[in-house]
């Protein structure tokens, strides 16, 4: 079989990446190892996705955002950040950022159930599901890949978004630095008596981590990050044993609070390779970053990625250039290195200071926050970089909100 374009992986990076190159006429196969039914209709798994504005964009052009019923979309207005047990908040307000709001929480099986939709049936795309890839080989003129059913697949170029984890990263021998934080991440939604305002909260507790994602009514997702071996005794609770200890976590400050899905709970490891590209190879989506959820910005960098990439690959196929050019994949690169890095770290190290409980850390924490909550610039960086909004701090040439 030959293509111009293998993917390996159909979440929602590798389907958003197949549909932004819908009507390119180029040849693309699309490896999945999960079957075409899970792709139509995903379970829930958790996870609320909050989405910049920039990202909302990427999904309308790409025919997804319509695809998502507007219940399903909740506004996410403004954002507070909480330390320790002190009722002080660091405060982002939306108005800060020139929008209604900082973005919006759409559930993560819808957005795959729409970039499914969005590219099913899509011409010169062929969907390989209940397929794994078994092995890999680039050279100077295609790339070979081997399948788990024993067929062999050439492309002009291959795409790996087979998840943070990436068997396809590791047999083309790119390495990772992958921070395992030892911590396992809890999500579920929860009915509450207190409302919520459309308030995300990010509480840096001492001894767990919590978060709160307002949701459309009186309902949040509601996230808690513990150690692993104290995890296990919450997940196993009975509903109502839960319910309460939810309660007492979050002191009653959100009333009276009821289970209203199943619990999911993830392992926190950041990722980030060593490079992007290789001969005739490029990752996007987690395989190219693999963020800490704290800073919600995970599948706003996939969809970012796959759009420069597909962006590079538009061009030289328009203008009948090689798709799997090595400047052409070096520039992706730089692009998307650019865009991700200091997000990355500045991630990772917000995530340890932050669950680290010793006296020097809670001191540092709490004036950090007291910097952050009355440091303007900081605020409205941390406003744009929520919005996906570009917005210029005063340093250069920006003009604060309310200083005009
Ligand atoms: C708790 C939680 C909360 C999050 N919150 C946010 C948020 O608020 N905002 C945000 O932007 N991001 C968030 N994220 C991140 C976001 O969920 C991910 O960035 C996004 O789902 C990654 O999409 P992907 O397509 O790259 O990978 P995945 O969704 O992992 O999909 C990879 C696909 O590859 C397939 N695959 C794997 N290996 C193979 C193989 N060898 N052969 C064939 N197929 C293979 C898998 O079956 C899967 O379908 C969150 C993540 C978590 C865990």
């Amino acid at each position: 079989m030959e293509f111009d374009i293998a993917v390996v992986g159909a979440g929602p990076a590798g389907l958003s990446f197949a549909r932004s190159l819908a009507a390119s006429g180029l040849s693309i196969a699309l490896i999945e190892q999960q079957p075409e039914a899970t792709l139509a209709d995903p379970p829930f798994d958790g996870r609320e996705i909050a989405l910049t504005h920039h990202s909302a964009d990427i999904m309308h052009r790409l025919g997804l955002w319509e695809r998502i019923s507007e219940e399903d979309i909740s506004p996410l207005r403004d954002a507070q950040v909480f330390n320790g047990p002190s009722t002080y908040a660091m405060r982002v307000d939306h108005k800060i950022s020139r929008k209604d709001e900082l973005g919006y929480l759409v559930p993560n099986y819808l957005i795959r159930r729409s970039a499914y939709e969005a590219t099913r049936g899509q011409d010169g795309l062929t969907l390989l599901t209940e397929t794994r890839l078994t092995g890999i080989r680039t050279h100077d003129t295609h790339a070979e890949l081997d399948l788990s059913d024993g067929r062999q697949l050439r492309a002009r170029l291959a795409v790996a978004a087979d998840t943070r984890f990436s068997d396809t990263r590791r047999a083309m021998g790119i390495s990772a630095t992958m921070h395992d934080f030892g911590k396992t991440m809890l999500v579920c939604r929860m009915a509450h008596s207190v409302p919520h305002e459309h308030v995300a909260w990010e509480w840096f507790d001492y001894g767990q981590t919590m978060a709160l994602l307002p949701l459309n009514g009186l309902r949040s997702s509601v996230v808690l990050t513990l150690p692993q071996r104290q995890m296990q005794a919450v997940l196993d609770m009975p509903e109502e044993a839960f319910n309460r200890d939810m309660e007492n976590r979050f002191q009653y400050r959100l009333g009276r609070m009821q289970m209203s899905s199943p619990r999911c709970s993830y392992p926190l490891v950041g990722v980030y390779p060593k490079r992007f590209v290789a001969r005739r190879f490029a990752l996007i989506g987690d395989a190219a970053v693999g963020m800490h959820p704290v800073t919600a910005h995970g599948f706003n960098f996939g969809l970012r990625g796959q759009e420069a990439l597909a962006r590079e690959i538009l061009n030289a196929h328009e203008t009948g250039r090689n798709i799997a050019d090595s400047a052409l994949l070096s520039r992706y690169e730089r692009d998307h290195r650019l865009a991700t890095r200091p997000l990355y770290l500045a991630t990772q190290a917000i995530a340890q200071l932050y669950t680290n409980d010793t006296l020097p850390a809670r001191t540092l924490r709490s004036i950090a926050l007291r910097l952050g909550q009355n440091f303007a610039p900081f605020k409205q960086t941390l406003a744009a970089t929520l919005t996906g909004d570009p917005v210029l701090p005063p340093w250069r040439g920006g003009k604060l909100r309310g200083a005009e």
